[in-house]
């Protein structure tokens, strides 16, 4: 389970993220839900790919074209 806010770094618990997740639909993450270490983020012309020095690579995470809207 993810404990940080993969935008603003904020402890998913302490504070509203709603802001931050309506901006991940479009964003990629800055820090890794897991140990809040700042990502290295790349972005791609077909989206972005972003690593945590521990935890790895993390894709976009779900790949919504089709689901409507
Ligand atoms: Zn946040
Ligand atoms: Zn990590």
């Amino acid at each position: 389970m993810a404990s940080w806010c993969d935008r603003c770094g904020g402890a998913l618990a302490d504070g509203d993220h709603t802001r931050c997740t309506a901006a991940r639909a479009l964003e990629p993450p800055r820090f890794c839900p897991d140990c809040r270490r700042r990502m290295k983020v790349q972005v791609l012309p077909s989206g972005w790919s972003a690593s945590c020095a521990v935890h790895g690579r993390t894709g976009p995470d779900q790949p919504r074209s089709a689901t409507g809207r």
